[in-house]
């Protein structure tokens, strides 16, 4: 295996992992699925050891395991090779979280105790991961669907610990310090209180949770999910925020299914460990578009005004 790290002389870095093209690429269709799925119950066997199973091992709602085919997987982070550019081992690991044991559910149609089930389990893994010395950063996402880079239809989803903050994580750091240090204040803490008195980007709120959609959305469609209380990372949630979670969650995917039925989408929980000018959020892309090479630049063009969106998805709640 030549998986490795690697990182360029403006600290760039990609994750080189050989094995990733041996899994499954083909989605399995509806028909064959009872035989052929690993994730469902009874194929436990076909996949890792269970790490996690809430509630418990024998009627499990939500399983976690390790990856079969794993982006990081060595206990130690060091260099293999320094020189112009450099390599490391890959260090870290990568689970695979099933979400139920049913393998047709989704958000919209899962009890919202077992949705709160699957943030809880995230909530577990995270904070054990973080625990782990040369683990830096804990990045939480699902894929939904092939179009959003899913090889199988069970609803999953996957935890990466690695040694590096990832790119984008640095990026959205970096903003966000420059805020707070002009300002004094957390940004997303100043934009929720605004977008809540403007109320044209809101979807949906409840006690602990707001959903907008960006006033900068890039996809269309796409939308934040941010406590109202200010914590920086999944581990600071409270049970009851855990429990309002699972509530606003299954309200903003009953209007994506009612909207587009059932569309492809990536979640990402943005966590930042224990930071004043990090607001925990979760970031939902449906993939109704694909980007081009005009956005490669950065330079995003959105086909649907997010007020649009907003108000489209607003309704779709009702
Ligand atoms: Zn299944
Ligand atoms: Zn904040």
């Amino acid at each position: 295996m030549k998986d490795e790290i690697r990182q360029d002389i403006f600290e760039r870095s990609v994750i080189v992992s050989t094995s990733r093209s041996k899994r499954p690429g083909a989605f399995i269709d509806k028909k064959h699925r009872e035989k052929a799925c690993p994730f469902c119950p009874g194929n436990e066997a076909k996949t890792e050891k269970t790490i996690l199973a809430l509630p418990n091992d024998s009627h499990w709602n939500v399983r976690v395991f390790k990856n079969k085919f794993p982006v990081l997987h060595t206990r130690t982070f060091k260099p293999l090779e320094e020189g112009f550019f450099s390599k490391y081992t890959p260090c870290g690991s990568h689970e695979v979280l099933i979400e139920t044991r049913k393998h047709d559910h989704e958000y919209f149609n899962m009890a919202e105790k077992d949705i709160s089930l699957i943030i809880e389990a995230v909530k577990h893994r995270y904070t054990e991961l973080m625990a782990i010395e040369d683990v830096n950063y804990v990045a939480i996402f699902k894929n939904k669907g092939p179009r959003a880079g899913a090889s199988l239809s069970h609803p999953h989803m996957q935890i990466i610990a690695a040694p590096l903050f990832p790119e984008a994580i640095s990026d959205e750091m970096r903003q966000s310090e420059e805020y707070f240090k002009k300002e004094k204040k957390c940004g997303d803490c100043v934009t929720i209180k605004q977008e809540t008195r403007a109320r044209r980007r809101v979807i949906r709120h409840n006690k602990d949770w707001i959903v907008i959609s960006p006033f900068i959305s890039t996809w269309p469609y796409q939308t934040t999910i941010l406590p109202r209380r200010h914590f920086s990372e999944i581990s600071e949630m409270t049970e009851e925020e855990t429990m309002n979670l699972a509530k606003i969650i299954k309200k903003l995917f009953h209007a994506y299914s009612k909207l587009f039925d059932d569309p492809p989408y990536n979640i990402m929980y943005h966590n930042f460990p224990g930071s004043d000018f990090w607001h925990f959020h979760i970031h939902v892309y449906p993939r109704l578009v694909t980007h081009a090479g005009f956005e490669f630049f950065g330079l995003n063009v959105t086909i649907t005004t997010p007020e649009d969106a907003a108000s489209a998805l607003k309704n779709a709640i009702k």
